[in-house]
């Protein structure tokens, strides 16, 4: 039997059988569908859509799925959340784990039906029971905010670490903030810093941020100001508002990198621009400094 990268979601083991990371299960291939997938990542969206249209005509359950993704987002086809539930549900007809995550998603933020939190609940079960690693992650959520079911931060932690373990960056980034910052009894910085560099090396833009903190700040790790300046740089290139504005500090006062008060006000008015009132603040105080 031939193993593969899952088609679904590129990061597990795909065969004949679960796929480690989303649960996904196919058996047989699907030329035009595989076909699709290369238009997607080409990002010729309109292409792909009609090549998973095709698929789902022959009933291909991933191709349900892929469509109600590119309804929800708005990818070679109009962004309309009612064909997202469309399609997604079509999938769950058939137990496909990604989809079951995705309507849960749907319930969650009441994208094309109510917002419903214990149906959201229960979709992520499902696909969690299936072997869905980002339903792990929304499980923590429903604990940690106490949607759809009581608020339980042991339960949090737990789903917060299966799914970090099984590399899901959000996860190991909530985990992190979780150790940060003592949720539910647990404070422990090492912790944290190893959760968010695992998150934030795989690109995680708040992650980086939290990370460059870490740095700037001492918090698990001895303060280092030019590993601070790195994370902060590439979470703000990401877009991070709170980095831009962190990174422009960088700059003003010359922590990690020299002193550029240009550089600075870039970064402070991205940030500013953007709604953030201490960017606001620094922008003016940057300002100032340059015309002395
Ligand atoms: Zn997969």
């Amino acid at each position: 039997m031939a193993f593969r990268k899952c088609l679904e979601c590129g990061r597990g083991i795909g065969g004949a059988k679960h796929c480690s990371y989303c649960g996904c299960v196919w058996e047989d291939s699907n030329p035009v569908y595989e076909k699709g997938l290369k238009f997607f990542d080409k990002q010729d969206y309109k292409r792909a859509v009609e090549c998973f249209l095709k698929a789902a005509k022959k009933e291909y359950v991933p191709a349900f799925n892929k469509l109600g993704y590119c309804y929800e987002f708005g990818m070679g086809v109009a962004q309309d959340y009612s064909m997202t539930v469309h399609w997604y549900l079509k999938a769950t007809e058939k137990g496909y784990a990604p989809a079951q995550n995705n309507i849960g998603r749907c319930y969650y933020n009441g994208l094309g039906i109510k917002q419903d939190f214990t149906q959201a609940y229960r979709w992520f079960i499902r696909a969690a029971e299936n072997g869905n690693t980002e339903a792990l992650n929304n499980l923590g959520c429903c604990y940690y905010y106490g949607n759809g079911v009581k608020q339980d931060s042991y339960q949090a932690i737990e789903y917060f670490r299966k799914a970090a373990e099984n590399g899901n960056a959000d996860a190991q980034h909530n985990l992190g903030c979780c150790y940060m910052s003592g949720y539910g009894g647990a404070r422990d910085y090492e912790e944290a810093v190893k959760y968010l560099t695992a998150a934030a090396e795989s690109g995680h833009t708040e992650a980086q941020n939290n990370l460059g903190d870490c740095y700037a700040y001492g918090y698990g790790v001895a303060i280092d100001y030019q590993k601070a300046f790195s994370w902060y740089s590439k979470s703000a290139t990401g877009g991070s508002i709170c980095a831009q504005n962190n990174l422009g500090e960088c700059y003003f006062y010359g922590e990690g990198v020299k002193i550029d008060y240009n550089k600075a006000a870039f970064w402070f008015k991205k940030s500013a621009d953007r709604g953030l009132e201490g960017a606001k603040r620094n922008l003016e105080q940057c300002l100032k400094k340059i015309k002395e």
